[in-house]
Parts: C-alpha cells; sequence; structure tokens
C-alpha cells in the first residue's frame, strides 16, 4: 500500500503521473491500482531508455501490449491448474496458426529445446527421464542442419543430448540421414544462406520418415508466417513471444503436430525429473502470449507499417539536414522485417567516431538505444518506439550529428 509520504516524493518526481493518481483510488474488488505506485527503475537506478534499437533480448525484446500486461494483473488473482491452462490456450492458439496443436514455452529456445524432446521421447515416461542421456535408452541422437543456419541457437538442440550434423549439399543431406536421425531442423531467418529451401527440406524429410523443425523466432511480421510454415507441412515451428508480437518476453510458441506436442509437454512444467522443468511459464504468461498473438493477428498491420514508415522518415529527415550525412531505408526480408534506416556520414564533415555518438545518446536524457555499425554509421528501427518518442529520436541524433559537423 502506497503511504502518503511516498505518494507526495512520486507526485513530485512524476509531474505526469499525478494527474493519473489524483482519479484513482483505491479499487473496491481490492485489485491493485494499474497506476505503478513504485517506479522500480528509479527506486534501483535501473536506466530506462528509448529503444530505437530493435527488439533485442538484452534490451528486454519489446514493450508487452497494454492488454497483456491487463490480462497478467487479473490472472494472477486466481489459482487455476498449469496443465488445463496450457491445454486451452493451445487449442486456441493451434486454431489461430493453423496447426493441430500448441503449447507456451519459455520463449522460441525452449520451444526448440522441448520439441526436439518430444520428437525424442514420444510419449515413453522413462525416456523422458533419461534426457539428456540418449545412450543405450533406444532414442535417436543426430539432427540435421545446413551449415548456413548454424548460428549459435542450435545450443538448443544439443540440451538434449542430441549432436549436430552439418550439411550443405542436396547430395550431403540424404547420405547423413540414417536410423540415428531424430529430426531435420531449419532456420528461417537464414534461409537465403542453405542451399536446401523450406519445401525441399520438407520434401526430402517425409520420404525418410524424419520430422522436421523450423525457427521463425524473430519473422514476423509478416503476420501471415504464423501460419505459413504449419501450411506448408513443416512438423514443429518455433516463435517468440516477446519479439514483434509483444507478449511476455520470457514467452514463446511451440505449434505442430498434435502427438508430438503431447509429447514435447511430457518434458515440460509441472512434470519433475524432466529437461525442462526448468522452463516454467506461469499461467499470467501463457493467457498473456495467448492474448498478445490474438492482438498481433487482429491489428492493423498495414497502419503500424506505415507508422513505422513515417517516423523512419522523420528521423531520416532530421539526420540528412545535417551536412555531410547521407540515409537509407531497407526492409530485411528476412527476420526482423521491418524499415530499417541507416545513417552514414562523412568523417571529412562530421568528425564523430559511432561509438562517441552512441555513448551520447545513451548519456543522453532521455537516453536512447541505436545500433553501431562501422566508424561513421548506424541503424535505428522505429518499431519498438511509444508514440512520440521518433520526434525526441530526430532531434537529439541531429544535434549530435550537427555538433561534430566540422566547420569549414
Ligand atoms: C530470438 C531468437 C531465438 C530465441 O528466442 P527467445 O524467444 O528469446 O527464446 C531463437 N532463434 C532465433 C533465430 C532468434 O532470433
Amino acid at each position: 500500500m502506497i503511504n502518503r509520504r511516498d505518494l507526495i516524493k512520486h507526485l513530485s518526481t512524476f509531474p505526469l503521473l499525478g494527474g493519473f493518481l489524483g482519479q484513482t483510488s483505491i479499487d473496491p474488488m481490492g485489485v491493485a491500482a494499474k497506476v505503478p505506485v513504485r517506479n522500480l527503475a528509479k527506486e534501483l537506478g535501473i536506466r530506462t531508455f528509448i529503444n530505437a534499437a530493435g527488439t533485442y533480448t538484452a534490451m528486454t525484446g519489446s514493450l508487452m501490449q497494454d492488454e497483456v500486461v491487463e490480462t497478467i494483473q487479473g490472472a494472477s488473482k486466481d489459482f487455476m491448474m498449469l496443465d488445463e491452462v496450457q491445454t486451452k490456450v493451445g487449442e486456441k492458439i493451434a486454431a489461430l496458426t493453423h496447426a493441430e496443436s500448441a503449447v507456451v514455452t519459455a520463449g522460441c529456445f525452449s520451444a526448440l529445446t522441448l520439441g526436439l524432446a518430444g520428437v525424442l521421447t514420444g510419449m515413453d515416461q522413462k525416456k523422458v527421464s533419461a534426457l539428456p542421456h540418449l545412450e543405450g535408452t533406444g532414442m535417436k541422437s543426430e539432427v540435421i542442419i545446413q551449415k548456413g543456419h548454424s548460428i549459435g541457437y542450435s545450443q538448443a538442440l544439443t540440451n538434449t543430448g542430441c549432436k549436430i550434423v552439418y550439411v550443405e549439399t542436396v547430395d550431403e543431406l540424404k547420405k547423413a540421414i540414417n536410423e540415428k536421425t531424430a529430426l531435420m531442423w531449419f532456420l528461417n531467418i537464414q534461409s537465403d544462406n542453405g542451399q536446401i529451401k523450406h519445401e525441399q527440406w520438407i520434401e526430402i524429410a517425409k520420404k525418410n520418415g524424419i520430422p522436421t523443425m523450423i525457427d521463425m523466432a524473430a519473422d514476423v511480421p509478416p503476420v501471415e508466417n504464423l501460419w505459413k510454415f504449419n501450411d506448408m507441412g513443416f512438423d514443429l515451428v518455433c516463435v517468440s513471444g516477446g519479439k514483434a508480437m509483444r507478449g511476455p518476453q520470457s514467452a514463446g510458441i511451440l505449434m505442430g503436430k498434435k502427438h508430438l506436442i503431447a509429447a514435447a509437454r511430457l518434458s515440460m512444467p509441472p512434470r519433475g525429473s524432466t529437461i525442462g522443468r526448468g522452463m516454467k511459464v506461469n499461467k499470467e504468461e501463457i493467457l498473456g502470449m495467448y492474448v498478445a498473438l490474438e492482438k498481433f493477428i487482429n491489428m492493423d498491420h498495414k497502419k503500424e507499417w506505415k507508422m513505422w514508415e513515417d517516423r523512419t522518415a522523420l528521423i531520416g529527415n532530421a539526420a540528412k539536414s545535417v551536412n555531410g550525412v547521407t540515409t537509407e531505408v531497407t526492409v530485411p526480408e528476412l527476420g526482423n522485417h521491418t524499415p530499417t534506416l541507416r545513417v552514414t556520414w562523412d568523417a571529412a564533415k562530421v568528425s564523430l567516431p559511432v561509438k562517441v555518438l552512441q555513448e551520447n545518446l545513451r548519456n543522453g536524457n532521455p537516453s536512447i538505444e541505436i545500433i553501431a555499425g562501422d566508424m561513421n554509421s548506424l541503424t535505428i528501427t522505429t518499431w519498438m518506439l511509444k508514440p512520440g518518442e521518433e520526434k525526441i529520436v530526430a532531434s537529439r541524433l541531429k544535434e549530435e550529428l550537427q555538433k561534430a559537423a566540422v566547420k569549414s
């Protein structure tokens, strides 16, 4: 409960909050008021910042949609059986994504581990508790990946005890498949970096009776990707909840074939003696993930896109008004599919190493995060900005560039 002294303290520190606090009396249902009565970032000295960088794990991903936060708050007031929450939410998510079945996992990374666990164990309880020790259990032990798809996330797969077999050509793939092959894994964001494309990967897998999994963690938007890979025939599809969908950062979705999702759930909480026991997702996040997905699917994506473009143009125009600065907007085809502004400056005209600029923006008030490029360039995305922040980013960026302009 907030006391009078704290209230006054906060009112003086946060004039904006004062207005809200003034209207908010104690909720008659005893439900906590929505107003943040404590500012923990301030209390603990944690830096908050304007995120002009993107959906980075280290920057806490994305800001949850309001409806997600409300869902979390509402759900926190009642007990529910964890399995029942997963089952009922899973049915809804599956229907939205054209999957047979689905379950909310602790991020995409845990979806990868648990999906493979399901493939390995099936419904055999003894195998579930044996993981990650595969020897002498009769379980398969190899996952095939294209070399170009190896960007570090395959640790999620080796966590099950499996080893990775790398291939480059169709010929190599066909030779690599053997009686120990558990899974053929595909990484969407690197699909241009491998000779074998989605359809052929699935076709060869099906011919050999090998299950397939695709990691599409950062591949919405476009929203259609949420069902595209299920429709295409991947047996398991894994996505992050806390990136563009703006669900809880620690949530993700594993979707796919009914028997595989059921098997994966054997390695998930509440069941102990499993490799997934530490990958718990609470009921609030499971429900929050569902609401985030539903809102994301139903949102006006054209309008969103236009907003991102307008913000990008505003920031770009401000930057290039400084002599020697050029800008370019591109949209990555794969992963983080959003207008991306690249600002480059001529060092002879603007004497500012990007690391210095980055530090200046970071140490300014308000603090701003961008992505530093090589010496004289940086990258900005606008999809994680709160309304109005684009103006602050535009003027701070221009200010810093201008300050470093070489007088001629
Ligand atoms: C972000 C990401 C992951 C991990 O997702 P989490 O939801 O953070 O667990 C896995 N694979 C790729 C390609 C990613 O971009």
